[in-house]
């Protein structure tokens, strides 16, 4: 897959596109990513690429030949992107459009800068605004690390193990349920005891419960669009009940936001 990004500022790109695995996502050839310097593409004598806005107003906006000339000489050859706009008011960047962009051939980012990008881009050369969030950030180039980094990780072959990908938070709309690690002791916090029963089927079901209730509680719109089974049911109930006992008992270490002080009451209301 190749990411064309269009930037004034080419070296924010660096470090993280060399660094863990989307250095070696690019080493072994699963991705490519073309870095193109906006301010090439302004021909005047000081190569300029923002403006005042017309009508007045605050601050400078990025004139729309030199984006539309760079993106022009970045699509030269090759499959046609799909043609992003980083901007707060575009649609907001989830992992289901994550998995959409992982299956394209080829993504350009446009990075905006300043009070953002003459709209003749947004209308006529963008096939999408992105947005990565309900904040406003001082450019588009982190927002599109970030749109690489998620996608990147879903190309077949990127992760060592490809199932990571599938069984992860939002591959269907449940959080994944807590994770522990050595040492079994931590600070007089032990680990629920049935992830070192060595019973695989158990363990799988006890992870499913607590995945549910951790999306119930803390994501009550993603736990409103799931189909439960009988079987996400009842094992829903079980971490629900498992969790009322701890959380007078503390006994397992477990997020204080799951169980414990201050957390949300265990159960609710059956849907
Ligand atoms: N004046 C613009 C507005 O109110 O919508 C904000 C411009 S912002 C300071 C400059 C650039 O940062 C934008 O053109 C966009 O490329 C990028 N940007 C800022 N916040 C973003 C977000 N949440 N998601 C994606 N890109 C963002």
């Amino acid at each position: 897959m190749v990411f064309d990004i269009l930037t004034l500022f080419p070296g924010m790109f660096d470090s993280p596109l060399n660094e863990s695995i989307l250095g070696k996502a690019r080493q072994r050839g699963y991705v490519e990513v073309r870095i193109h310097n906006i301010r090439d593409y302004a021909f005047d004598k000081h190569q300029v690429t923002d403006d005042r806005p017309f009508g007045g107003g605050e601050g400078m906006v990025m004139k729309p030949e030199p984006i539309v000339r760079c993106l022009e000489a970045a699509a030269g050859e090759g499959p046609r992107p799909r043609v992003l706009l980083m901007s707060p008011q575009g649609r907001l960047f989830n992992q289901e459009l994550a998995w959409e962009l992982s299956r394209l051939p080829r993504v350009a980012l446009i990075c905006g800068r300043y009070e953002g990008v003459d709209e003749r881009v947004a209308a006529y050369h963008a096939d999408d605004e992105i947005s990565i969030g309900d904040y406003v950030l001082t450019g588009g180039e982190l927002a599109a690390m970030i749109v690489i980094d998620a996608v990147t990780r879903l190309i077949p072959g990127v992760l060592g193990n490809a199932a990571s990908a599938e069984s992860e938070s939002f591959a269907e709309p449940v959080l994944e349920g807590p994770q522990y690690t050595r040492p079994q002791e931590f600070e007089g916090h032990g680990v629920p005891e049935i992830l070192l029963s060595g019973h695989h089927e158990a363990i799988q079901q006890w992870r499913r419960g607590q995945a549910l209730l951790r999306t119930k509680k803390r994501r009550p719109d993603l736990f409103a669009r799931l189909d439960l089974s009988p079987l996400d049911r009842k094992l829903l109930r079980a971490a629900e009940e498992d969790c009322e006992k701890r959380s007078g008992r503390m006994e397992v270490a477990e997020g204080p936001s799951l169980c414990g002080p201050g957390a949300l009451p265990c159960s609710e209301p059956q849907r």
